[in-house]
């Protein structure tokens, strides 16, 4: 079995928010104190000769190296030396401020509160609130020594805080609400990123679940035709053929949703006669209607427009509406196709008196992994995310009307000569 190293074992852990891995974070922050060290050197060499470049080094150098051993680790324990590299920088921090003012340094705590960001996003909510907590104590060290004069003010304008303890309660309380705002987006990030994984792992599971049947099915009257009679046979190769229809819906419309996430669709635009492709949808899933005894119905608006589209991204968006008819109604329902024309635009509305949708889930059901109804029904709720994305491209749209225990009506709105596609 593959071990998983450090990094993973970091990068993986579940509570892990997504995004940039460790390294990629680490690599950016090595980067980003490097430029900061240089550009100093920089101004004390070609500006401004009193910059205390070489004391500032000093302090930063620890840091810089902690996080260029965080870059380069690949042992055991990376969160020890994260917590290190961590600690590092709370230090050097503080040392910082020492120099640079001791409490007039306002930009002190502004850094305790980057590294308590970080500290949210790398390690986790708690390791914030204990950064937070080690950066109030090492300040409130810092501000009592200055205080009472154990450490000498180097910078000749600054003094000793008058009201020294209010000051290191503010600090504290702003580092501590840092943590806190860090720890909250952290929680609300991973919260979606969760959901996200849970959809997607229950729609890999349903495309299993719902491929197994149509494929016992074409596997088990592929074996019967040969011992059937010539009628029985007909009807077998129709029903392997719908089944062909059906698992090939679901793999498409997986492969889809993966193309959409990858770049946007781009139709191949060309004339389309919508009562033809109507037509052939209809072909398509008369077998699927007439297995549940759904009553399918076409009805063609006469001197419909010739429109341009995408013949196969149209039918497919037509396929999805009139499988999701059919699918959701009970045997013995109907469904009905009808195709309209207002001026710019042309309709196709697919009409069934199946289960209908609840009011608050009619926008949710056309995002992704997105599905509604307490009814069992099997799928890997994409269907609907594509026709919006296939009605999006070609500058159109889809809208639904339900009543639970009636029905709905999904129409699809399609301008005839789309802009820009
Ligand atoms: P799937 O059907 O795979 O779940 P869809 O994106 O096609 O995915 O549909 C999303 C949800 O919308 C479905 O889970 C279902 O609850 C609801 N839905 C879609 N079409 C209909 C319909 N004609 N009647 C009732 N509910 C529907």
């Amino acid at each position: 079995m593959h071990a998983a190293t450090p990094w993973q074992a970091v990068d993986e852990r579940s509570d892990r928010l997504p995004g940039p891995s460790v390294r990629a974070i680490y690599t950016a922050k090595a980067a980003a104190i490097a430029t900061i060290l240089l550009l100093m050197w920089l101004i004390k060499l070609f500006v401004f000769r009193d910059v205390p470049a070489v004391r500032y080094s000093i302090i930063i150098t620890p840091g810089l190296l902690a996080t260029l051993a965080v870059v380069a680790w690949r042992g055991e324990a990376l969160v020890w030396l994260l917590a290190a590299s961590f600690a590092a920088d709370i230090t050097a921090v503080t040392v910082g401020i020492h120099f640079g003012g001791g409490v007039d340094n306002i930009s002190g705590p502004v850094l305790y509160a980057l590294v308590i960001v970080l500290v949210g996003l790398v390690l986790s909510e708690g390791a914030a609130y204990v950064a937070a907590a080690g950066s109030s104590i090492l300040y409130g060290l810092l501000v009592w020594a200055e205080q009472c004069r154990l450490l000498a003010h180097q910078v000749p304008y600054s003094k000793p805080a008058d009201d020294a303890a209010a000051t290191v309660i503010l600090v504290s309380v702003y580092l501590f609400l840092a943590a806190w705002v860090v720890s909250y987006a952290a929680r609300q990030i991973r919260a979606i990123y969760q959901r996200a994984e849970r959809m997607r792992s229950e729609a890999v599971s349903a495309l299993s679940h719902d491929l197994k049947s149509p494929l016992s099915i074409i596997h088990g009257y592929a074996e019967m035709a040969d011992a059937a009679t010539p009628t029985d046979r007909a009807d077998y190769l129709r029903r392997i053929q719908h089944a062909a229809q059906q698992a090939l819906d679901l793999v498409h419309n997986v492969l889809d949703a993966t193309a959409i996430e990858e770049r946007s669709i781009v139709p191949k635009v060309e004339p389309v006669r919508l009562n033809d492709l109507v037509q052939q949808v209809f072909d398509l899933y008369q077998l699927a209607a007439e297995g549940k005894e759904i009553q399918l119905t076409a009805a063609r608006a006469s001197d419909l427009p010739v429109l341009d589209a995408d013949p196969q991204l149209l039918s497919r968006a037509i396929g999805n509406l009139v499988s999701n008819a059919i699918k959701y109604t009970d045997r013995g329902g109907t469904v009905r196709i009808a195709t309209a024309w207002q001026e710019r635009d042309v309709t196709v509305t697919v009409e069934d008196n199946g289960y209908g949708i609840p009011a608050e889930d009619l926008t949710r059901i056309f995002q992704k992994y997105s599905r509604s109804g307490s009814r069992r029904v099997e799928g890997t709720g994409l269907g609907l995310y594509i026709v919006r994305c296939i009605a999006a491209a070609h500058g159109g749209s889809v809208r639904v009307t339900s009543e639970v225990g009636k029905g709905s009506t999904f129409s699809l709105a399609l301008p005839i000569h789309p802009r820009g596609c």
